[in-house]
């Protein structure tokens, strides 16, 4: 049974400031826990993020819509209390505050269900694999080229074999200068992505993609805004990109639109908005009869296990918030593959003393 909940609401600073097409400048992001105990003493913690701002309303709807909802309900009842709580939110918040709430319990009950079964979060995701391909992806737009490719260069000196970065300037020449200018940097074996944050309408993103097309891109991500699903199928069909998209995708309904509508090539469900390990895996499922990979969007510390035990050859991104170096155990790559932890659990255990060094919000 759930004993209590403890909610709590972090900004913290990024080293300097990020900047991306459509959500301007970046300088802090927002870290949301929710800690549930069970009535054995068992904790599980929970998390979303966000990139600076909601984070309040969020830890508000956790605090006083679901936490008294949830107490003294079955803990290992994971996904009839998923059902429940988007039901119990559904009028004011279906898809947006609510899925990002939502996500933070269910993450915790599924450290609670780890712990009791004594099984890591990859086996409990389907056990496929402990290790899963990794790019980083930069938040760079705003970085002059000389910046940008100092950026680049320090994550192929961290180990990885795969980057992606933001594109989206005010005139595409800037775009395609940057794009030959990082192809030649990383030469022709790594891995390379480019991200417009839905900069472009369909037209202009059928011209950037045949633009882009001698520097092999290989997936251009949110190229136009998520809820046009058919958009990306115009695009795809004109260009034969692969596309990619899921950050902004926060309901099973909304995946299942962009699946059946918008020719994806990758599908990036982020476990922190669309409804936890439970919406994550549900995704998964989904996406299975499409042949889709299932990738991620943030959180690189607990989607590293889900990417890897579900076992579809799934890219992690390694994002620009660094959450994980504020875990007891920042991210792991091993010959450029990322390593999902064994503990029981997510496996993803916040350093709270330097958490409580910054000021809660
Ligand atoms: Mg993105």
């Amino acid at each position: 049974m759930i004993k209590s909940v403890e909610i709590n609401h972090y900004k913290l600073p990024l080293a300097e400031v990020l900047s991306d097409a459509k959500h301007g400048d970046h300088t802090h992001f927002e870290l949301i826990l929710a800690t549930i105990t069970n009535s054995e003493g068992i904790t599980g913690t929970g998390y979303t993020y966000t990139g600076g701002r909601g984070g309040l309303s969020i830890a508000t709807m956790l605090e006083h819509d679901l936490k008294p909802f949830i107490i003294g309900k079955d803990e290992t009842d994971i996904d009839g209390l998923y059902d429940e709580m988007q039901w119990h939110l559904h009028y004011v918040a279906r898809g947006g505050i609510a899925s990002f709430a939502i996500s933070a319990v269910d993450i915790a009950l599924w450290d609670i269900r780890g712990k009791l079964n004594k099984q890591p979060l990859w086996k409990m995701a389907g056990g496929a694999g402990n290790t899963c391909k990794a790019y980083r992806g930069g938040i760079d737009l705003n970085f002059a080229k000389p910046k940008l490719l100092q950026s680049i260069q320090g994550f192929l000196d961290k180990g990885f074999n795969a980057v992606k970065i933001k594109i989206g300037q005010p005139k595409l020449a800037d775009d395609i200068d940057r794009i030959r200018s990082v192809r030649e940097l990383i030469g022709a074996d790594t891995v390379f992505m480019v991200d417009a944050n839905y900069a472009f309408e369909v037209n202009q993103a059928i011209d950037a993609a045949k633009a882009f097309e001698p520097y092999d891109i290989y997936w251009f991500e949110e190229p136009i805004i998520p809820d046009h699903y058919s958009g990306y199928a115009e695009i795809a069909n004109a260009t034969g990109m692969p596309l990619a998209m899921g950050e902004n995708l926060h309901t099973e309904h909304e995946f299942s639109y962009a699946l059946a509508q918008s020719k994806l090539s990758f599908i990036q469900p982020d476990a922190s908005n669309c409804g936890g390990v439970t919406g994550w895996l549900r995704v998964a499922l989904m996406s299975k009869p499409f042949n889709v990979p299932v990738c991620s969007h943030g959180m690189q510390e607990l989607h590293v296990s889900l990417v890897s035990g579900n076992g579809h050859d799934g890219w992690i991104e390694v994002h620009s918030f660094p959450i994980d170096e504020y875990t007891t155990r920042p991210l792991r790559l091993e010959h450029a593959r990322a390593v999902a932890p064994d503990t029981h659990g997510t496996g993803v255990e916040f350093d709270r003393h330097k958490l409580n060094q910054m000021n809660e919000a």
